[in-house]
């Protein structure tokens, strides 16, 4: 599966694409000298609104972002690629960190929910690396409907 690297300016971009479930890293205050070589080393594309860093030779793994909107550019980047959206794999990353978040019993994190929370919702994930827990309430509903009426889902 095709991994991303997003440059230092297209973090709204690399949430989106984590949304969809594409592993993305996204790191600000590196040097470009080693975000090239990490994104080769790890195999990813880098994805970047800036011409400077195409001194480097990673001719195809790499993609010029032309839009400033972060979901003109997650479409160029389907489209670029020819991606199609994995309906299982929605939801899948932490947005934050990029770690595939795992199902959690609400039992077990009971007493970090909002009592609301714990009385409506039912199913909720984890990621183990900020420690952060999500459900799917408002946040995926707001983002689903920006996906669809951008066409993209
Ligand atoms: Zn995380």
């Amino acid at each position: 599966m095709i991994k991303f690297f997003c440059d230092d300016n297209l973090g709204k971009l690399a949430k989106w694409l984590r949304t969809l479930g594409f592993d993305t890293r996204f790191q600000l205050d590196i040097e470009d000298g080693e975000l090239v070589s990490v994104a080769l080393k790890e195999n990813r594309i880098i994805l970047s609104r800036d011409t400077k860093l195409s001194r480097f030779k990673i001719k195809d793994k790499y993609l010029l972002i032309q839009s400033e909107k972060p979901l003109e550019q997650l479409k160029q980047v389907l489209d670029h690629f020819k991606l199609k959206i994995d309906e299982d794999l929605l939801f899948s990353r932490c947005l934050v960190c990029n770690q595939v978040l795992q199902k959690v019993e609400k039992e077990k994190i009971k007493d970090r929910l909002y009592p609301y929370v714990y009385q409506t919702q039912e199913n909720f994930v984890y990621c183990s690396v900020c420690d952060r827990i999500y459900w799917a309430a408002t946040h995926v509903e707001r983002m689903t409907k920006k996906l669809s009426m951008s066409g993209i889902i």
